[in-house]
């Protein structure tokens, strides 16, 4: 079915994080004096920061109903029944499961993401019409997951079928972006609408899916593994306390206390790169670095527009910790990355103990930053972070005259290219 949507908008944060999209319909002019082309808002989807909470509904009324709930591989939907995803290798969906083994749609997609059948199909499975139903009593039934291709999400914009990649619009019809990269100074060499670099059987777009596909198993055995010395670190605060009552001794639960801290820290951090907009990507290699007792390493790689880390060993839990504790600093401001002839402007000797220190938090094996400071003899005092009241044009200055690259205000700031 065709609602014949007239008009669409779209709102997004600073981030880029996508707000809401408001659907609006061409009324006829019931009476004179009632101006054609005029259009009514019928239908407002409104996402929370992170797009993980969908409502629909009659925009200003306040009949708003829940559409779906998202988790990790799946939604429940407005009777919060779960539903899960069945993906392919590129991650796009290709069908939906309801818990009770029911299959309620299933999708296959042209290489750019269009789907095969048009989403009117009735018989099978095709996926319903993209646009929302026209009035807020969106019923089970009636409801189709939106999240398709690459698992974005799938709607109709001013006519146009489009995927949301975050800050930008793919129209799968016409392979490509609908604005230009805004890093495509970077790569003069190709079209800066262009989608996956116009092989995408090969590739993915990842913008805002933050951890690659090689990192996420790393990353989430890394959450594990803070998740379980949280709660041992939580008993030994309870015996600290006791320990405390009995003897007065107040070392053992502040000890403990601070470890707690430290471990939900460190989850929160590695919460936040999931949500950033700059992709993270881990590399388990043979060597790393000259210096023998230093196993992980982090860089901003710009032709593959990257933080990319690189470690020994995918189980050496503190050099991944402290490795993603540098992929903090880079996402808030407090490290940028590039060659060492040119120095770079935020990286010093207090980003590394930051990292030593929560690497230790993983390891019994790890080395401290004063074990092993001769290795970074060539770094500032810290800390040094990027001015959050620079201007666009002093950052972009900083980068260039560094010849570094670095994250700030939601940018990431790069030197020209030689
Ligand atoms: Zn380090």
């Amino acid at each position: 079915m065709s609602m014949g949507y007239t008009k669409s908008k779209g709102s997004w944060d600073a981030l880029g994080n996508h707000l809401s999209t408001s659907y609006e319909t061409a009324v006829a002019p019931a009476s004179a004096g009632m101006r054609p082309g005029r259009t009514r808002r019928t239908f407002v989807r409104a996402y929370s920061g992170d797009g993980h909470v969908l409502c629909g509904g009659a925009g200003n009324s306040a009949a708003d109903t829940l559409e779906m709930i998202r988790f990790a591989g799946g939604y429940f939907d407005a009777n919060l029944v779960p539903h899960y995803y069945i993906t392919d290798y590129l991650g796009s969906n290709i069908a939906v499961i309801r818990s009770d083994g029911t299959l309620v749609q299933s999708t296959s997609y042209y290489p750019y993401g269009e789907p095969h059948r048009d989403p009117a199909a009735s018989a099978g499975f095709g996926i319903s019409d993209p646009e929302p139903p026209m009035s807020a009593t969106t019923s089970a039934s009636t409801f189709f997951n939106p999240y398709l291709y690459g698992g974005k999400e799938y709607i109709r914009r001013d006519g146009l079928r489009e995927y949301i990649y975050g800050a930008r619009m793919c129209v799968p019809s016409e392979t490509r972006f609908n604005s230009m990269d805004e890093l495509c100074e970077l790569r003069p060499w190709e079209s800066p609408y262009l989608f996956c670099g116009g092989n995408p059987v090969r590739y993915v777009d990842p913008t805002g899916l933050v951890f690659t596909r090689r990192a996420t198993p790393i990353v989430e055995a890394l959450e594990q593994q803070s998740y379980k010395r949280l709660i041992e670190s939580i008993s030994k605060i309870v015996s600290g306390l006791c320990s405390y009552i009995l003897s007065g001794n107040k070392e053992r639960m502040k000890e403990s206390i601070n470890a707690t801290k430290a471990y939900v820290r460190t989850i929160n951090e590695v919460e936040s790169l999931k949500s950033s907009q700059t992709v993270y990507d881990i590399e388990v290699k043979n060597s790393i670095s000259d210096d023998k007792e230093i196993k992980g390493a982090s860089n901003y790689k710009w032709r593959a527009r990257k933080f990319k880390i690189e470690v020994l060993d995918d189980k050496a839990y503190g050099w991944i910790a402290h490795e993603l504790k540098h992929a903090y600093q880079f996402e808030t401001g407090k490290l940028s990355t590039g060659t060492k002839d040119d120095g770079v402007p935020f990286y010093d000797k207090d980003d590394e103990k930051e990292a030593y220190a929560r690497g230790q938090l993983f390891g019994e094996n790890m080395p401290t930053f004063s074990e092993n400071e001769a290795g970074y003899g060539d770094l500032q005092n810290g800390p040094k972070q990027v001015d959050p009241k620079a201007s666009d044009a002093e950052l972009q200055k900083l980068a260039n005259d560094h010849n570094a690259w670095f994250k700030a205000n939601g940018k990431i700031y790069s030197p020209p290219i030689k």
